[in-house]
């Protein structure tokens, strides 16, 4: 494999489609200490475009070489960069910012390569959001109090050390910002560990930072597999704060890992969100934005309202909404700017959304739209029908677990206590939504759901809003002040 680091620092992330991308191609470097340098490991990821199933790159699979090369210089960027001022830090993240800012069109065409989102969500969500949220970082730092006075106490908030941040393919880049921002803002060093399958939007993200101008060793890119890469790095005795997004099942061995370390550690995790439509509330907007809400990002949204709740009385009207919704999202290229639904990101979640609802048509549920079924007019791409299935149990697996595809399910509750019980009815409790005649009604029923985010008659997103999980979904919170907590440790001056 050829190699240019050089050339690789100046293009990578550069370019537009499959043929003429620059981006695209055999990748053999990691992002370490300020340069494009060999991995030290073998071996390499294939990249697929989940549309055409084609490899559009590949990227070296880091090990343990990788993992401590970035780690050390981590550790070696630490007291410097964390002694930096304030003003320092913002102009390099502003310059970080406007990198962002600058490159959207190179984002959104890179997400669309490697995840297959829809082209318009893409530039709106996948790469308007981190620039969103990057640019709230800026307005918090440019506040924060990192000294404070507490009685006969000095409480200064420092770096808490070197991050570790290990992200998943769903909001490839949004995940990167939301963790590497806010820790760099802290005065911490990051080493990013991005996910298998959407590397690429992680090394362009990698050119921006080095074109910020960030001292060498601050930021650096592993890829490489979770079990190698993931696992070496979350275990690395030089990492001191482990920074995870991904699945619950991962968070835990995360979790345990980091823990006999002594590190600390951030978890967010899995979701089975309900949104509750009491008595009231205007049906037809709550299911269709509800029906949105999933089929966004083919399903694959942690936070997503997987699961519909409505009074007993309203259930088959809720369901015939949700079954007209469903059809207005036909899959097709995203690629193409008239699509509202992508394939999903690879053939393993594919066949597992699929089993999914083959599971839940044997366990007796009802499918109104989509189905297991392949799509007769798309025999290549990762696609799966966008599903609304009905006469679903709470006690049934697909009411229970993550899909973690374009599926919705609706459930019908008798009460307003049944609803509660139904909606904090799963071991996860990430988001959910209450849609009621007013706020004050929604906000009474949303105090009791055990859930980190709760979105009332549609309330829109708030990046500086806490976002985070309860229970299975999580530990600590990611965006805004309390993102920003996660990467500060308080020392307390007495005098
Ligand atoms: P995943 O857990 O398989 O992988 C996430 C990351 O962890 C990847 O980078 C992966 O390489 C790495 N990893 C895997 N095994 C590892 C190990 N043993 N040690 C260390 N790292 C390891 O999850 P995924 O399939 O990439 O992402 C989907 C999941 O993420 C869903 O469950 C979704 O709900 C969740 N998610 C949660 C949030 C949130 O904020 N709560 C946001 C997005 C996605």
């Amino acid at each position: 494999m050829q190699h240019d680091a050089e050339q690789d620092a100046r293009n990578d992330g550069s370019g537009g489609d499959e043929q003429g991308g620059r981006w695209f191609g055999d990748h053999a470097d990691q992002y370490v200490d300020g340069a494009w340098r060999p991995s030290g490991d073998t071996g390499s990821i294939e990249v697929l475009n989940p549309a055409t199933e084609r490899v559009i790159a590949t990227v070296p699979a880091g090990g343990a070489a990788d993992v401590d090369a970035a780690v050390g210089a981590a550790r070696r960027a630490a007291r410097a960069w964390g002694a930096t001022t304030r003003e320092e830090r913002l102009a390099l993240l502003t310059r970080l910012r406007d990198g962002i800012a600058g490159a959207q069109d190179e984002i959104t065409a890179t997400v669309v390569a490697e995840l297959g989102a829809p082209v318009g969500f893409a530039a709106a969500v996948h790469a308007g959001l981190p620039l969103t949220v990057a640019s709230s970082y800026l307005a918090l730092l440019a506040e924060h109090p990192f000294e404070e006075r507490i009685g006969n106490s000095l409480v200064l908030a420092e770096p808490a050390g070197v991050v570790a941040a290990i992200t998943p393919w769903n909001y490839p880049l949004h995940q990167i910002v939301a963790k590497v921002v806010p820790a760099l803002a802290a005065g911490c060093p990051v080493v990013l560990k991005p996910a298998e399958d959407t590397p690429l939007v992680a090394r362009l993200f990698a050119r921006l930072v080095h074109e910020a101008g960030f001292p060498a060793g601050v930021f650096n890119l592993v890829t490489g597999t979770g079990a190698v890469a993931g696992a070496a790095l979350a275990a690395h005795r030089d990492v001191d704060v482990v920074s995870f997004t991904g699945s619950t099942a991962v968070g835990r061995a995360v979790a345990e890992t980091a823990g006999r370390g002594l590190k600390r550690v951030a978890l967010e995790l899995g979701g089975k969100s309900a949104n509750v439509v009491l008595p009231g509330a205007d049906l037809t907007r709550a299911v269709n934005v509800n029906v949105a809400n999933v089929f966004a990002n083919s399903g694959q949204t942690c936070s997503a309202w997987t699961r519909l709740l409505v009074h007993r009385d309203h259930y088959e009207e809720a369901v015939s909404i949700a079954a007209k919704a469903a059809e207005k999202y036909v899959p097709g290229d995203p690629a193409d700017a008239r699509t509202r639904i992508g394939p999903v990101v690879n053939a393993k979640q594919q066949a597992r959304v699929r089993s999914y609802l083959e599971g839940a048509i044997t366990e007796g549920a009802r499918v109104v739209a989509g189905g297991p079924e392949p799509i007769a007019d798309l025999p290549v791409g990762f696609y799966v029908r966008p599903t609304v299935l009905a006469d679903v149990t709470p006690d049934m697996t697909v009411a229970q677990e993550e899909v973690f595809g374009p599926v919705v399910v609706v459930l019908p509750y008798r009460d307003e206590d049944h609803a509660a019980e139904l909606a904090n009815g799963t071991e996860y409790g990430l988001a959910g939504g209450v849609w009621a005649a007013d706020t004050d009604t929604a906000a009474a029923f949303a105090r009791r759901l055990d859930t980190g985010q709760v979105d009332l008659n549609g309330g829109r997103f708030n990046p500086l809003a806490p976002f985070g999980g309860y229970k299975s979904s999580g530990l600590g919170r990611e965006l805004g002040r309390h993102g920003l907590e996660e990467f500060l440790q308080y020392k307390s001056l007495q005098y």
